[in-house]
């Protein structure tokens, strides 16, 4: 168990630099290739999807393309021209801004490019959380969308919170996750297992824990290749995925909270309401399901991965506690499933009343 489970690549596992080395090509890339080898960088852009899924790295790498004066047949930059050296220099590169949505920047380069009309050929601004554009120099934008070359780049996690007006001015583009199938083959490749068996448990929980976010496949892959054992176990802690470990302690308890109100267990009161809740209702499907966990969702998996492969007296007590609770109460425990999995979506401990309700798990 404990010979090396990896075999360094290594060849991923920086920042990409161009199209060809996004670890999740999709829809977006592609139209991104295309406008750099067409040479069409209008209308504007919105990219979103997750948080972590590169959205910025493939903004950052658009725009490098976009302003290189003779970019790659594969739509990459040329590395030789004066706007490529430029990037690679101390500054901005003239006609490039990259702001921030919610800071000083935007309004202060959005002035400027009024006053001075154009930015040069092919000028391009990338706005980061776009979703946080302050009213100052909102009207500015929109004119600057509609009436100069200048293409817009806004990236954002929260699609819906951009401003319509903007969102309609431009193409959006999901960048989306891995597949659990295609996050599964990158991290086989890179961390080249062993031993079937537990190499493919480590890869299971691995898989759900990183849900095809290239940023935490990456760094998932330097902490175990950094970590000289591969166990299940240790790979769990590694991730910090122990907790429903320490949850089970307190199972009895938590069952309990609808009559006996929140009673916080020790291992729960570290981590932010919304997971303390998560891990609760996580938990109670783990023992609704009978610790059947085999969930995925258009080609993804919804699993936690902390639940993955626990072994069968975990599920038994678990099991055994809710048996134990319904009987208690006089109810089936498929009565009581139903109604602590109602009472815990609405739940919001009493510390906690005035906070925002928790979010639903996605
Ligand atoms: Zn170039």
């Amino acid at each position: 168990m404990n010979e090396p489970l990896v075999s360094v690549s290594g060849r991923l596992l920086s920042e990409p630099t161009c199209f060809d080395e996004v670890l999740n090509q999709g829809r977006a890339v592609n139209e991104l290739r295309r406008r750099v080898q067409r040479k069409q960088h209008l209308p504007s852009i919105v990219l979103h999807g997750p948080k972590g899924v590169g959205k910025k790295t493939l903004a950052r790498i658009y725009a490098e393309a976009a302003r290189c004066e003779a970019p790659t047949e594969q739509g990459g930059r040329c590395d030789k021209c004066s706007t490529c050296k430029s990037f690679k220099g101390s500054g901005e590169p003239l006609g490039f801004v990259w702001a921030n949505g919610a800071g000083e920047g935007l309004p202060r380069a959005l002035r400027k490019l009024a006053q001075v009309g154009t930015f040069g050929e092919r000028p391009l601004f990338v706005v980061v959380e776009a979703e946080k554009i302050t009213d100052e120099g909102y009207d500015e934008l929109l004119k600057a969308i509609e009436e100069t070359q200048t293409t817009f780049v806004f990236v954002t996690d929260l699609e819906k919170s951009v401003r319509a007006a903007i969102r309609s001015r431009c193409v959006n583009y999901l960048v989306k996750p891995l597949s659990s199938s295609a996050t599964r083959q990158f991290l086989c490749g890179e961390l080249a297992p062993q031993r079937a068996s537990a190499a493919s448990q480590v890869l299971d929980v691995l898989v759900a824990h990183t849900r095809g976010i290239p940023g935490e496949m990456i760094r998932v892959v330097r902490l175990v290749q950094s970590s000289a054992d591969h166990s299940l176990d240790a790979v769990r802690g590694e991730l910090e995925l122990d907790w429903p470990l320490e949850l089970a302690g307190a199972w009895a308890r938590i069952l309990r909270t609808d009559i006996d109100g929140w009673d916080l267990p020790e291992p729960l009161r570290a981590v932010p309401v919304n997971e303390q809740l998560r891990r609760v209702r996580a938990l109670l499907l783990y023992a609704i399901n009978e610790g059947d966990v085999g969930v995925e969702l258009k080609g993804r998996s919804v699993t936690d991965a902390a639940l993955l492969h626990r072994d069968k007296e975990f599920a038994k007590l678990l099991i055994g506690e809710l048996n134990a609770a319904a009987a208690e109460r006089g109810v089936s425990s498929r009565q009581l499933g139903a109604h602590l999995t109602s009472f815990w979506c609405a739940y919001v401990p009493p510390q906690h009343a005035f906070d925002p309700p928790a979010v639903a798990p996605d």
